[in-house]
């Protein structure tokens, strides 16, 4: 069963169950198995929490689903449209903590952003979510609740598919550090009888979690991006706290891991806030070049996205150039990423969203020693 901090309701919810949980439950009920794949269907294919309208269940099973089940999903506090098409949500969940998630339209694309848990425990110091602070982890139904409500708000695309076609866990929390709820979500995203996402247009990111990405790797095959920010390890120990606990070189160990007997075409995304004066040089992206020579790998240059009370400025856009022709010349494959939704402060780092901080910032290393995952 996937762990949900907060199964306390009487009616089962049905989105926060396993495909084979909701088989053993429909034998309970007396009825086939086979009910579990047209529920499935309608719920993750249709997108649909209606039982009324599940016309090929009989009258009479309907009318129990009723009253016995129901399929919960978070509620919309807030809806902000971004001028350039992105839109942010604000999720409430059951326990009033509130999240964010961004749905980013691009040409034959739809990417939502997701959120994996209330807050980050991780401390990165260039982070709006960490400044928050952490309050819990996500339950599988509210990671999956929040595609299942982006593709029924958004208008279903040519064909009548449904608007998300990419998922990126790049809102706010560590995925790793909730491998459970998050594997558990990741293959409904990829089952084909529910959203059929192509393995390659799930990505998931971290800022290295060794242990839990070396048990991940076993369980779901997507697309990896390493939240790498600096090339040694004395500076990314001051930008991505985490990698006190796992530096570099671990981390880059675990990344040919994950690659091991996977196609030859791929490749992992490494991220890179680019900050002015901090990890911005061009001996830095040097060192950087160097150092994914021995990757297959494409880099992210993220222009640095700003929030109140935060010392850090973004690296000119000249800098930004000269860095990603840098790499270029090693023949690493570089992007900037382009900064989209910034009006409604939906862009990378920048989502808060509401809700108590349960963490004491001062013990967070404490809280860490010994998770390898969830
Ligand atoms: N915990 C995951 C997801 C974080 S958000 C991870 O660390 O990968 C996705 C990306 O946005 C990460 O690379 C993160 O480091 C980056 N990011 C965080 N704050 C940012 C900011 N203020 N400006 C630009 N990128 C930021």
């Amino acid at each position: 069963m996937p762990e949900n901090p907060l199964s306390s309701y009487k009616k089962i919810n049905l989105l926060d169950q396993s495909y084979s949980d909701l088989e053993a439950w429909f034998s309970s009920l007396g009825e086939p198995r086979f009910r579990a794949l047209q529920l499935w269907k309608w719920m993750h294919q249709t997108i649909s929490s209606d039982f009324c309208a599940m016309t090929n269940f009989s009258k009479q099973l309907r009318t129990h689903l009723e009253d016995v089940a129901e399929i919960r999903l978070p509620e919309i506090a807030m809806d902000h449209p971004s001028v350039d098409g992105t839109r942010k949500w604000l999720l409430r969940l059951e326990d009033g903590q509130c999240i964010e998630m961004v749905y980013i339209p691009e040409d034959g694309r739809g990417t939502l952003c997701v959120s994996s848990q209330v807050g980050c425990a991780l401390d990165c110091t260039f982070c709006s979510t960490a400044r928050q602070g952490f309050n819990r982890n996500l339950a599988v139904y509210e990671i999956i609740g929040q595609l299942w409500l982006a593709n029924s708000i958004l208008e279903k695309r040519s064909g009548g598919r449904n608007a998300v076609t990419n998922v990126v866990f790049m809102g706010m929390g560590e995925p790793l550090l909730n491998v459970k709820n998050v594997t558990e979500a990741i293959k409904i995203m990829l089952d084909d009888n529910a959203y059929g996402l192509s393995k390659r247009r799930v990505t998931l990111s971290t800022s290295g979690v060794v242990p839990a990405l070396e048990q991940m790797v076993k369980e779901v095959d997507v697309a990896l991006a390493v939240s790498l920010h600096a090339p040694d390890n004395a500076t990314r120990n001051k930008l991505v706290p985490l990698n006190r606990k796992y530096p570099i070189e671990m981390l880059l160990q675990a990344c040919k891991t994950w690659l091991k007997g996977k196609s030859h075409r791929e490749r992992i995304t490494f991220e890179y806030v680019m900050l002015a004066g901090v990890n911005d040089s061009l001996e830095q992206a040097g060192e950087l070049g160097r150092l994914l020579s021995q990757i297959p790998s494409k880099v992210n240059l993220i222009p640095f996205n700003t929030f109140p009370g935060i010392e850090y400025k973004c690296s000119s856009k000249a800098q930004i150039d000269r860095f990603r022709e840098e790499l270029i010349k090693m023949d690493i494959n570089t992007i900037t990423r382009k900064t989209r939704g910034d009006d409604i402060d939906a862009a990378c780092g920048q989502l808060a969203g509401q809700f108590q901080d349960k963490s004491r910032r001062e013990s967070h290393f404490t809280k860490l020693e010994g998770t390898s995952g969830n």
